[in-house]
C-alpha cells in the first residue's frame, strides 16, 4: 500500500468539517481572485463596501446556529421530522391522502429537470411543461364541463376568492354582496371574507336552500359535494342567481366529478378546487395546485396564467403562455388578479396522475372510495348511527346520537386515526385512494366504542369486497339528477401511456425539451435561480413532512412546529424584524398580507381614511395588483435617471397625500439593481406622514448577512424563499411568501380559524392552510443550516461579485444601464439593447431567442425597462459559467455587428430565425444565407453539448387571437 506524503499528513487535522457552502458557491476561492482583479478590486469587502451604502451596513454577523454538513443537517431535521406522528386522516375539508405513482414522485417530483424550470416565458425553450400543463387544463374543461381553464392557482381557497373577484368585475346588476353557501369549507369561507372585507365587499354567509335572494348579489360560491359530503343539486338555486344577475362559483371536488354531473353541465358560470388528490401528498398544507375554470366569455378576466396552442414559424403547433395583457405585469393597478407564481409543478404532478391512470383508472378509484364509503356509512347504521344526508360521494356526517364526542375521539386516537370534528353530536369521515378495508374495520370498531362488531366484518365485507371495482353493481349514494353522463379525459395523451415504459418515456420526453438548470445558468433578473441542491430536496418528500393533513391536531404536528419555530427565528433575525408568519405561499400572497397587515394598523388606530400607497414606476406589477386588492389608491412615484426612486417627487406626493398616506412600497436593492443610499431617508419621510414602508423582498439575495431592512427603516418585507430561500421554481411555482414585520404590526399577522393561531386583531386567513406550503419550508430550513451566517453573507457577496464581474466583461458590448455610486451595480445588472433596434433592427426578443441556440435561456426581458435585459447571475454559478454566458452574449454582438456593417441581410440572419430546430437546420433544400453550422454550432462547447430548441420562433399574436387552452386533437400534430 502507497503511504501518504507527509505534506498530506499534517495537513489532516480531525475535526474538520465538510462545507456544504462551497458547493452552494460556485466560484472558488482562487476564481474568486481572478474576478476581483478585472475589477480591479483587492477583496470582496472592498466590492461590498463600494457597494452597499455605509449607513445601512449591519456591524455584526449574523447571529445564526454554525453550519452543517448536509449529512448532520439531514439527520438532525430526520429528528425533528421524527416528532410529526402520522396518523390516519379521515378528516377531508378539501384535502385527502393519495397515492403518489412512483414513477411520478421520482422522475418529476424528486427531478431537478422539472423542478428547477423557470416560469415557461421563453416558450420555445419550454415545450415540454407547458404541454404538461395543456393537459392539465384539458383535464379541468373535461372533468368540470366549463370551456376554459387556467393553468393553476395557488390553493382551492385563494381560488374561491378570485372567483368572487372576477363575479364583482363581470357582473352588470350593481351588487356590493357575495353570498357564500354555509356548506364551504370553513377555511375558504374564512379566505373570502379576507379578501372581501377591504373591497367593500359584504360576504353573506347562509343556507343556500332557503335564500331568497331578497338582497342583491353580484355572485355566489357552493360547495360540491358539500364540506360535510351532502351532494345538492344546485340547479334552481344557480337558475334564481342567474335571473338576478349574479354568477355561480362552485366549488368542487375533482375526483368526484367522474361520477358526478359536472357545474358546467347545471350551469355553474366558474368552477374551483384544489387537485391535491391527484398524486401530490398532503404536506400539511401544501404545495398543492388549485384549478380555475369558467366561460370563455370570460377569458381576459381570468387569475393567473393561461396555457395556450399557437403556432411556430414553420406553422407547427407549439405552446406558449396565452392572453399575457391580461397579467400584472402589464395591467399592473388594473390588473384582474396579482397572481405571478402559482403551483406548476404541482399542476404537472396532477395531470400526470390522469395521464398514467386514463379515464377509467381514475374513474375505478373515484367509485372504490365511493363503494368503501358505502360500506363505511352500512356499517355504521348497524352499529346504530344515524348518517345524515342521503347521498354522498366520499364523505359522510355521522350523527353521534347519544354516545360521546370524548370517548370517540378517545377510540380513534387509540387506532391513530384522525376524524373530522363538526361539533358535539357530529362527526366527519372522508375516505380517500389509500383507504382499505381495514380502515374501515378500525373505524367500525372505534364507532363500537369497546363493544363487539353486530356484524362479521369480513362476512359483511366480502360480499361487496367482490363488487368493489365494479360499481355498477351497487347502489350509488348519487341522486340519478347529478348522474355522470358525459365522458372525459378522452384525448389520446390520456390513454396512451398505462404501461409504465411508455409514461417513462413520455416524462423524460417532455423533460428533455425543456431548458432547466440542469442544462445551464438561468441568468432571471429579480427571479434569482440559484442551487436548489439536493440536500434541501430530500426531506419534502419524507413521510413525516408529507402525509400530515393541514388539519391534523397540533399535538400530532411537533416536528413541523419545531421546524416553523426555528425557521421564523432566523428569517427574523435574517430581515432584522420581530416576526415572521409563514402563511403567504408565494411573493403576491406576501405582499397582500403585508399591505393588509400595515392597513389592519392603521385601521386600529383609527386612521382607516389611510388608503393611499406610493409605489415607484420601477416596482414589480404584482406591488400595484396587490395594493388595489388592499383596497388601497395607488400613485406612482417617479424614477430619476440612474433608476432611483425621485426623492423629490416622492418628497411631494408623500406631503400631498399625507393625511391619506398608508404605506410606501419598495423593492431593495431597487428593480433597476442599485442600492439606493437614500433609503434610509425615504424611509423616513413616509414615517414623518405616518405611513408605513413596504418592502418587496425579492431581492433579498443582494442584502443577506450585509444589510437588514428592519434596521434600515422597513416595517414589513416579504421574502421570496423560491428565490434568496432555495426552493426550486418548479416551473412557474410552488413558492412562499412569508412576511416579516416589526413588533408594532406583530398582532395582525394572518391568523386562522381551523387551526387556531395568530392574534384576534389579526387579518385573517390569507391562505387556505395556517401555514401555507408547509412541506417545502424544509427546503429553506436546510440551507440556513447547512449555510449558516457565514456561508449567507459568503453568498450575498459572491452574488454581487458574480452580477459586477459580468457587467464588467459585457458593458463594452452592451451598456450596463444603472450602476450605484461607484460604479458598481447590486446583485443583477440591467444591460441596454435599445440602440440595437436603431443600428440592426434588432429586438430584445431576438437576442432572447438566439441565445436558446447557444444553449442559454435568456435574462428577463424588457423589465423593468422596455428594450433591456436584467442580468441576475446568482452565487450558485461558477466563473467558468459565468464566461460562457458572457462569450455567447459577445458572439451574439458580433453577430449584431454584421448587420450594422451591411455585411448581413438585416431579415434574413441568424438572430432573426433563431431559436433553429434540429428539424429546419437538417433539410434537403437549405438556402439560407449563412451556414447551418452558424446557426446551430456557433460556440466551441455547443459540440460537446448542444440542447436542442425542439420549436422555431412561436407567434404569440396568432395564438390569441385563434385562442385554444386545452389538446388539439392529434391530427393538428399531423398536417
Ligand atoms: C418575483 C417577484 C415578485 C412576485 O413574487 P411571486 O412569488 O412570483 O408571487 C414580486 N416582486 C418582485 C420584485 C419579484 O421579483
Amino acid at each position: 500500500m502507497a503511504t501518504s506524503s507527509p505534506s498530506t499528513k499534517s495537513s489532516l487535522q480531525v475535526g474538520q468539517t465538510d462545507s456544504f457552502a462551497t458547493r452552494h458557491i460556485g466560484p472558488s476561492p482562487e476564481e474568486i481572485k481572478q474576478m476581483l482583479e478585472l475589477l480591479g478590486l483587492s477583496s470582496l469587502d472592498e466590492l461590498i463596501e463600494k457597494t452597499i451604502p455605509q449607513a445601512i451596513r449591519i456591524s455584526r454577523p449574523l447571529q445564526l446556529p454554525t453550519a452543517q454538513s448536509e449529512y448532520t443537517a439531514l439527520a438532525n431535521l430526520k429528528e425533528i421530522a421524527s416528532k410529526n406522528q402520522i396518523f390516519r386522516s379521515f378528516i377531508g375539508m378539501g384535502y385527502s391522502d393519495c397515492i403518489t405513482p412512483p414513477v411520478i414522485l421520482r422522475n418529476i417530483l424528486e427531478n431537478p429537470g422539472w423542478y428547477t424550470a423557470y416560469t415557461p416565458y421563453q416558450a420555445e425553450i419550454a415545450q415540454g411543461r407547458l404541454e404538461a400543463l395543456l393537459n392539465f387544463q384539458t383535464m379541468i374543461i373535461e372533468l368540470t364541463g366549463l370551456e376554459i381553464a387556467n393553468a393553476s392557482l395557488l390553493d382551492e381557497a385563494t381560488a374561491a376568492a378570485e372567483a368572487m373577484t372576477l363575479s364583482y368585475g363581470v357582473s352588470k346588476n350593481k351588487a356590493k354582496a357575495f353570498f357564500v353557501s354555509q356548506d364551504c369549507h370553513p377555511q375558504t369561507i374564512e379566505v373570502v371574507q379576507t379578501r372581501a372585507y377591504p373591497l367593500g365587499i359584504e360576504v353573506i354567509v347562509g343556507n343556500h336552500e332557503n335564500f331568497a335572494f331578497d338582497q342583491p348579489i353580484f355572485g355566489a360560491l357552493l360547495q360540491y359535494p358539500a364540506t360535510d359530503g351532502t351532494i345538492y343539486d344546485y340547479r334552481k338555486f344557480i337558475e334564481q342567481a342567474h335571473k338576478v344577475g349574479a354568477l355561480v362559483t362552485v366549488a368542487a371536488d375533482i375526483l368526484s366529478l367522474t361520477l358526478l354531473t359536472p357545474p358546467g353541465e347545471f350551469g355553474a358560470d366558474i368552477a374551483v378546487g384544489n387537485t391535491q388528490r391527484f398524486g401530490v401528498p398532503l404536506g400539511y398544507g401544501g404545495p398543492h395546485a388549485a384549478y380555475f375554470a369558467t366561460k370563455e366569455e370570460f377569458k381576459r378576466q381570468v387569475p393567473g396564467r393561461i396555457v395556450g396552442v399557437s403556432k411556430d414559424a414553420n406553422g407547427k403547433p407549439a405552446l406558449r403562455l396565452a392572453l399575457q395583457t391580461r397579467e400584472q405585469h402589464i395591467r399592473r393597478e388594473k390588473a384582474t388578479s396579482n397572481i405571478c407564481t402559482a403551483q406548476v409543478l404541482l399542476a404537472v404532478i396532477a395531470s400526470m396522475y390522469a395521464v398514467y391512470h386514463g379515464a377509467a383508472g381514475i374513474k375505478r378509484i373515484a367509485g372504490n372510495i365511493h363503494q368503501l364509503t358505502n360500506l363505511l356509512a352500512e356499517g355504521l347504521k348497524q352499529l346504530g348511527y344515524k348518517i345524515t344526508g342521503e347521498y354522498f360521494f366520499d364523505t359522510i356526517r355521522v350523527d353521534l346520537g347519544s354516545r360521546s364526542l370524548t370517548e370517540i375521539l378517545q377510540a380513534a386516537e387509540v387506532q391513530q386515526i384522525n376524524l373530522r370534528v363538526f361539533d358535539d353530536k357530529s362527526v366527519g369521515i372522508s375516505l380517500d385512494e389509500t383507504t382499505t378495508i381495514k380502515d374501515l374495520q378500525d373505524i367500525w370498531q372505534i364507532f363500537a366504542l369497546g363493544e363487539d362488531l353486530p356484524f362479521n366484518a369480513a362476512e359483511f365485507v366480502g360480499v361487496i369486497h367482490e363488487c368493489v371495482g365494479v360499481i355498477h353493481e351497487l347502489p350509488l349514494h348519487i341522486p340519478n339528477s347529478l348522474t355522470r353522463n358525459s365522458n372525459y379525459l378522452t384525448h389520446p395523451v390520456f390513454n396512451q401511456y398505462h404501461s409504465e415504459t411508455e409514461l417513462l418515456r413520455y416524462l423524460h420526453r417532455l423533460q428533455a425539451k425543456d431548458l432547466s438548470l440542469t442544462t445551464s445558468m438561468i441568468p432571471l433578473g429579480s427571479c434569482t435561480m440559484k442551487l436548489n441542491s439536493t440536500a434541501e430536496m430530500i426531506p419534502v418528500t419524507w413521510a413525516e413532512f408529507g402525509k400530515i393533513h393541514p388539519f391534523a391536531p397540533l399535538s400530532q404536528t411537533r416536528g413541523y412546529q419545531v421546524m416553523f419555530q426555528q425557521l421564523e427565528e432566523w428569517l427574523a433575525e435574517i430581515t432584522g424584524f420581530a416576526a415572521v408568519s409563514l402563511q403567504p405561499n408565494a411573493g403576491s400572497q406576501g405582499e397582500y398580507a403585508g399591505l393588509l397587515v400595515i392597513r389592519e394598523y392603521h385601521e386600529n388606530r383609527g386612521e382607516n381614511h389611510r388608503n393611499v400607497c406610493l409605489i415607484p414606476q420601477s416596482a414589480h406589477g404584482t406591488n400595484p395588483a396587490s395594493a388595489v386588492m388592499c383596497g388601497l389608491k395607488v400613485v406612482p412615484i417617479n424614477c430619476d435617471e440612474q433608476g432611483n426612486i425621485d426623492v423629490a417627487d416622492l418628497k411631494n406626493k408623500a406631503e400631498k397625500h399625507s393625511k391619506e398616506l398608508a404605506a410606501l412600497m419598495v423593492t431593495y436593492p431597487s428593480t433597476h439593481g442599485v442600492f439606493e443610499s437614500e433609503i434610509k431617508d425615504i424611509c423616513e419621510i413616509v414615517h414623518s406622514h405616518g405611513g408605513q414602508v413596504y418592502m418587496d423582498g425579492a431581492n433579498m439575495n443582494a442584502q443577506v448577512g450585509l444589510c437588514r431592512p428592519g434596521d434600515f427603516g422597513a416595517d414589513v418585507c416579504h421574502l421570496n424563499l423560491h428565490k434568496t430561500f432555495c426552493i426550486p421554481h418548479g416551473g412557474g411555482g410552488p413558492g412562499m411568501g412569508p412576511i416579516a414585520v416589526s413588533s408594532h404590526l406583530a398582532p395582525f399577522l394572518p391568523s386562522h380559524s381551523v387551526v387556531k393561531m395568530g392574534e384576534q386583531t389579526g387579518i385573517g386567513a390569507v391562505s387556505a392552510a395556517p401555514w401555507g406550503s408547509s412541506s417545502i419550508l424544509p427546503i429553506s430550513w436546510m440551507y440556513i443550516a447547512m449555510m449558516g451566517g457565514e456561508g449567507l453573507t459568503e453568498a450575498t457577496k459572491v452574488a454581487i461579485l458574480n452580477a459586477n464581474y459580468m457587467a464588467r466583461r459585457l458593458q463594452d458590448y452592451y451598456p450596463v444601464l444603472y450602476k450605484g455610486n461607484n460604479g458598481f451595480v447590486a446583485h443583477e445588472c440591467i444591460l441596454d439593447l435599445r440602440s440595437l433596434k436603431k443600428s440592426a433592427a434588432i429586438e430584445v426578443d431576438d437576442i432572447a431567442k438566439r441565445l436558446m441556440d447557444y444553449g442559454f435561456h435568456a435574462p428577463t426581458v424588457s423589465w423593468p425597462v422596455a428594450g433591456t435585459v436584467m442580468v441576475e447571475p446568482t452565487e450558485s454559478e461558477s466563473k467558468a459559467e459565468l464566461d460562457r454566458f458572457c462569450d455567447a452574449m459577445i458572439a451574439i454582438r458580433q453577430e449584431i455587428a454584421e448587420i450594422e456593417t451591411g455585411k448581413v441581410d438585416a431579415e434574413n440572419n441568424v438572430l432573426k430565425n433563431a431559436p433553429h430546430t434540429a428539424e429546419t437546420l437538417i433539410t434537403d433544400d437549405w438556402n439560407r444565407p449563412y451556414s447551418r453550422t452558424q446557426a446551430a454550432y456557433p460556440a466551441p462547447w455547443l459540440k460537446e453539448y448542444k440542447y436542442w430548441p425542439p420549436v422555431s420562433r412561436i407567434d404569440n399574436a396568432f395564438g390569441d387571437r385563434n385562442f385554444v387552452c386545452s389538446c388539439l386533437p392529434m391530427s393538428a400534430y399531423n398536417e
